[in-house]
């Protein structure tokens, strides 16, 4: 489709949760026409606690959120660099149900609901030769229509198809099998023996909910610091599962166990069916690629993908991201050549492997690296970086959920200025 002059360059967005919301503010700041598809009833994607099962084993739920979920990570972190929870709230470390409440308001104070279409499913994004084709399905009148824009975010989320470790005999255990992302209620282990697997912030957490309703749990992990289980009197730290049996498992340290219900707390794939294969990208062993800067589509460079790093501070990247690729979709800054991006992927997988991470599956991880690749965002495209303070707090609080589980929700954090922050009252320096 040729352009007029004076014409709005069109932003498709796939999603309004924490991601969507940001890349469709920060397009209409930056003078483009932008839509949001939702394919849920309402805007917050992982925020949305619902215990709705899914009806058949091709029905997806989208939400991973449970019942009594306080956030592992400050509110004072958690919001995004413009706007900021409000100070009334007290606590730190705040609910799912206040996340969800920040996330409405952050859309009302934006003026975004005019353009978030609820209720419509990208089910198909192909390129043409100069935008893209879009196929909506509006789930209100079943009907389905292409529309073309020029860009595309894809905003879809990544903790909805669960990644399941391939264990030896899982077939013959008998009891429950289940993945985190269906966990709602402690209540249904009720006196119950479970095994949990994973000790990443969601197999802490959901151990420290499930273990006050069962009467056992098994805490399976391979981390090389043992966890602080302290406190949780009914929580046994166990190696990796060796082989499942009919009623239990045996493990690599040759203990057997007997349980009712198994739980894998093992994360999550990245998945994109709405993208036809022509989009030109690829997970493999959850490393989606080709990417320039974990964002941009090599392949098609008018195409970005918002928050797929994780060990991060969520909301930050997020507008750190939309930010950087805004500067070249408004042609404020111009796109290194498909050669230059190429040399620029592989220069950081050979750092990252060579620093020890051969797992493709931590291709996106970050952590510590964090902070590097804001400044290469920030420098490479001239956009203001995160806060001295977000990086001081977030040093702070990181791993807590390991080894200060029972304790650090506690902790109260107050912003003083740019650089510095209040921990329960003092400054930390
Ligand atoms: P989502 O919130 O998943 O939103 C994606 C949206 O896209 C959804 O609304 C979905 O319906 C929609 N969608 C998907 N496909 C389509 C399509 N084809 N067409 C139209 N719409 C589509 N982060 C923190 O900062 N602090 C925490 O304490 C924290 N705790 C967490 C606890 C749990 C259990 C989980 C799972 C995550 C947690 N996170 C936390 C991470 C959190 O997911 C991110 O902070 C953030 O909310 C992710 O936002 P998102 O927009 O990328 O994805």
């Amino acid at each position: 489709m040729i352009k007029t002059s004076g014409e709005k360059r069109r932003v498709c967005v796939i999603g309004a949760g924490t991601a969507g919301l940001c890349a469709l503010k920060n397009s209409l700041e930056a003078g483009l026409d932008a839509v949001a598809y939702e394919r849920g009833t309402e805007i917050g994607g992982t925020w949305i606690f619902s215990d709705e099962m899914p009806k058949d084993e091709y029905d997806e739920v989208h939400s991973s959120m449970y019942e009594g979920l306080r956030t592992n990570l400050p509110k004072e972190v958690m919001g995004y660099p413009d706007y900021s929870y409000p100070d009334d709230i007290a606590e730190s470390f705040i609910t799912s149900n206040q996340v969800l409440e920040f996330l409405r308001s952050y859309a009302e104070h934006f003026k975004l609901r005019p353009h978030i279409k609820l209720q419509h499913e990208v089910i198909r994004v192909r390129p043409r030769l100069d935008d893209w084709e879009v196929y909506v399905w509006d789930h209100s009148t079943n009907s389905c229509d292409p529309v073309y824009y020029d860009f595309v975010y894809v905003c879809n989320g990544h903790y909805t198809e669960p990644d399941i470790p391939d264990v030896e005999g899982l077939d013959l255990f008998e009891g429950e099998k289940m993945h985190s992302h269906l966990y709602r209620k402690a209540d249904k282990f009720k006196g119950e023996r479970v095994l949990i697997i994973g000790a990443g912030p969601s197999g802490m957490d959901i151990t420290n909910h499930v273990r006050v309703a069962a009467q056992q749990v098994f805490l399976s992990h391979h981390l090389s610091t043992t966890p602080n289980t302290a406190f949780m009197g009914n929580v046994t730290q166990k190696p990796d599962v060796q082989r499942f049996t009919k009623d239990g498992a045996v493990f690599t340290d040759g203990s057997t166990e007997s349980f009712g219900h198994v739980m894998f707390c093992t994360g999550y794939k990245y998945t994109f069916p709405c993208l036809s294969t022509d989009v030109g990208i690829q997970v493999i062993d959850n490393f989606v690629q080709p990417l320039w800067k974990h964002c941009i589509n090599i392949n098609h460079p008018t195409m970005a993908f918002v928050g797929l790093p994780f060990n991060v501070i969520p909301t930050h990247i997020f507008d750190m991201q939309v930010r950087f690729t805004l500067k070249f979709f408004t042609g404020q800054r111009k796109f290194p050549s498909r050669e230059q991006m190429i040399a620029d992927l592989e220069q950081e997988i050979q750092e990252r492997w060579g620093c020890g991470v051969r797992n493709q599956k931590k291709a996106h991880q970050m952590g510590e690296r964090q902070f590097v690749y804001y400044n290469e965002l920030a420098r490479i495209a001239g956009i203001e970086n995160i806060k001295p303070v977000i990086h001081k707090l977030m040093k702070d609080c990181g791993k807590k959920y390991i080894f200060d589980l029972d304790t650090y929700r506690s902790n109260k954090y107050t912003i003083v200025d740019d650089e510095n922050f209040l921990k329960n009252g003092k400054p930390i320096v």
